[in-house]
C-alpha cells in the first residue's frame, strides 16, 4: 500500500508522515530531502543559477539513499547538512529541472516496490504515485506555517525574523505552484486537511483511521 502526503513547505508534512509510517509499521520516503541533496551536491561544486541546467549531467553520478530517517549522499550522512538555510534558498534549481525531476521520480518509485509505504512531497499523489491507494494533502494558513518554520530554525539557533520566513516561504509558495513538471497540486482523489490548531497527534490519529478504514475495506473485497 502506498500512501502520499503532499503539501506546501510547512503543513506539517514531514512530521506526520514520519509518525504515520511508524504507527502503521510502514517505511517513510521524505522527497524534498532527494531535491536537497542534489542541491547539496551543486553547491559543493560551486554551481550557481547559471550551471543549473548541468545538473542533470550530476544526478547519474549521484547515489543519494534514504533509510527512512537520515539521508546520504554518495556513502555520506548529508542528514544535517540539507537542511541548512542556503539549500533550502537554492532547492528550486533541483527541483525546476525536469531532468532531475525524472530521475528523482524513478528513484521515489523503486524505492516504494514491494513495500508499504507513506511518502511526503508535493508530486507524489499527482506524477509519482497516480494510483495510490491512499492520497492525502496537508494544508495550512500561511501564518501558522511560517512560525513553525520560524520556531524550527530558532531551535536550530539561526538567527531570522519571522517576516524574513515568511518572505522566502512565499517566494517557495510561488515556485511550487507554478513549476512546469510535478507543481505542487492536489489530487482529485487526495483527501484535504487544515492542520491549523491542530497537535501532529490529532492529525496522525485522523490519517491512521483512514488509512486502516482503507486496508480493512481493500481486505473485505479480496
Ligand atoms: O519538503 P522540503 O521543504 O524538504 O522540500 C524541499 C524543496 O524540494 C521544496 O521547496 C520543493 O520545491 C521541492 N520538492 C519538490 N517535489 C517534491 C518534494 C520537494 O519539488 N516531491
Amino acid at each position: 500500500m502506498v500512501v502520499t502526503i503532499d503539501g506546501p513547505a510547512g503543513s506539517g508534512k514531514s512530521t506526520i508522515a514520519r509518525l504515520l509510517a511508524q504507527r502503521l509499521g510502514f517505511a517513510f520516503l521524505d522527497t524534498g530531502a532527494m531535491y536537497r541533496a542534489v542541491t547539496l551536491a551543486a553547491l559543493r561544486r560551486g554551481w550557481t543559477e547559471a550551471e543549473a541546467a548541468a545538473l542533470a549531467e550530476l544526478v547519474p553520478h549521484l547515489h543519494i539513499a534514504f533509510d527512512g530517517q537520515r539521508t546520504w549522499l554518495n556513502g555520506e550522512d548529508v542528514s544535517q547538512a540539507i537542511r541548512r538555510p542556503e539549500v533550502t534558498a537554492a532547492v528550486h534549481l533541483a527541483a525546476d529541472n525536469p531532468h532531475v525531476r525524472q530521475r528523482l521520480v524513478e528513484l521515489q518509485r523503486q524505492h516504494a516496490q514491494g513495500k508499504d509505504l507513506v511518502t511526503e512531497g508535493r508530486d507524489q499523489g499527482t506524477v509519482v504515485f497516480p494510483d495510490a491507494e491512499c492520497k492525502f494533502f496537508l494544508t495550512a494558513s500561511r501564518q501558522e506555517r511560517a512560525r513553525r518554520r520560524w520556531d524550527e530554525l530558532r531551535r536550530r539557533g539561526a538567527a531570522v525574523t519571522l517576516e524574513e520566513v515568511l518572505a522566502e516561504q512565499d517566494a517557495r509558495d510561488q515556485r511550487d505552484a507554478s513549476r512546469a513538471i510535478g507543481a505542487l497540486r492536489k489530487a482529485a482523489d487526495a483527501i484535504e486537511i487544515c492542520t491549523d490548531g491542530l497537535s501532529p497527534e490529532d492529525v496522525v490519529a485522523r490519517l491512521e483511521a483512514i488509512v486502516r478504514q482503507r486496508q480493512a475495506a481493500a481486505t473485505a473485497a479480496i
